[in-house]
């Protein structure tokens, strides 16, 4: 057939792959509007103590809503910002958005913000921590900074420096899709991690008596404990999972069964649903 087709055998794909590159064109345009244009709003997911089930923190996790193309996850987007490096400004109002929304919680809920590799390996990632806290007065503690192996396909030293830096500042630094990266376990000798986020593929797995995956997690755990590390399940979906997760002993859990990522009013809601002055004290 491709003969018939003048010898060219990739014409019928090229639509296809045209298709693609136009669209991540347009998506690219609209991305380099999106801040001005006020697009982007941040979601907060719960994260729950695996013990007592109240709240220790909130995941920031940015959205999209595109005038031009509608709704784009950030599976979708944030790849292209990244290729781009619009992730630097992006990744700047996520800092200075989620640390000025964590200010109206109470003070034992922390926050915890996504950053890319590209926003480390700008020399002056640490400035930029430091005006996100002091534009919004939240106390360095109460931040924590998710990354990913990723980090360390690069100059690992150059992301290990930053990192150093606002842990100086007391924030903490989580590792985040803890198993599905980079294979080497030296850097975990090298950066002070407070927390891992064990990847929700292996949340599901185990849900699914995957024995190899009850069995990753179980590692995980030990491992982190003699670390001195925690650790987070991610995607827990249901009561079940949530008691598998804490006879694997997790520390933490994050997923839908907690609560889905929702807009900041709602989490405020969260905390201003009980009453402001005790019980025993009001009349
Ligand atoms: P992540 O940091 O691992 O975030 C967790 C993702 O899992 C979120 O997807 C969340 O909505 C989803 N999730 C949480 N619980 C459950 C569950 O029980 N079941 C299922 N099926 N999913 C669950 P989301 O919001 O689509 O974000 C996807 C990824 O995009 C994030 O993965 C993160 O890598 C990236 N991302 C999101 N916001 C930002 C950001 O502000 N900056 C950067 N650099 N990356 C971001
Ligand atoms: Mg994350
Ligand atoms: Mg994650
Ligand atoms: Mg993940």
């Amino acid at each position: 057939r491709a003969k018939d087709d003048g010898g060219n055998e990739h014409r019928s794909y090229e639509p296809l792959l045209h298709a693609n590159a136009e669209e991540r064109r347009q998506l690219e345009f609209a991305l380099r509007q999106a801040l001005e244009r006020r697009e982007l709003v941040l979601n907060y997911q719960p994260v729950v103590d695996a013990t007592s089930e109240s709240v220790v923190s909130f995941e920031a996790l940015v959205r999209w809503n595109s005038t031009d193309h509608g709704p784009i996850s950030p599976g979708k987007f944030v790849p292209i910002a990244e290729d781009t490096r619009l992730i630097v400004p992006i990744g700047t109002w996520v800092l200075e958005q989620a640390c000025r929304e964590a200010t109206r919680w109470p003070e034992h809920v922390r926050i915890a913000v996504n950053v890319s590799p590209e926003q480390l390996f700008e020399p002056d990632f640490a400035t930029t921590v430091v005006r996100a806290l002091t534009a919004s007065g939240l106390e360095a503690r109460r931040l924590e900074l998710e990354v990913t192996e990723s980090i360390f396909l690069r100059d690992a030293s150059v992301a290990r420096s930053s990192l150093e830096q606002v842990m100086a500042l007391g924030c903490t630094v989580a590792l985040d899709d803890f198993g599905t990266g980079y294979s080497s376990l030296g850097y975990l000798r090298k950066i002070k991690f407070s927390t891992i986020k064990v990847d929700r593929s292996f949340v599901t797995g185990a849900a699914q008596d995957s024995k190899e995956s009850l069995a990753i997690i179980r590692a995980v755990v030990a491992m982190a404990e003699s670390l001195e590390m925690s650790t987070t399940a991610e995607g827990v979906e249901s009561a079940e999972e949530a008691d598998m997760i804490r006879r694997l002993g997790c520390t933490k859990i994050q997923g839908y069964y907690f609560g889905r990522p929702m807009p900041a009013e709602d989490a405020l809601r969260l905390f201003r649903r009980r009453p402001a002055v005790p019980e025993r004290l009001r009349a």
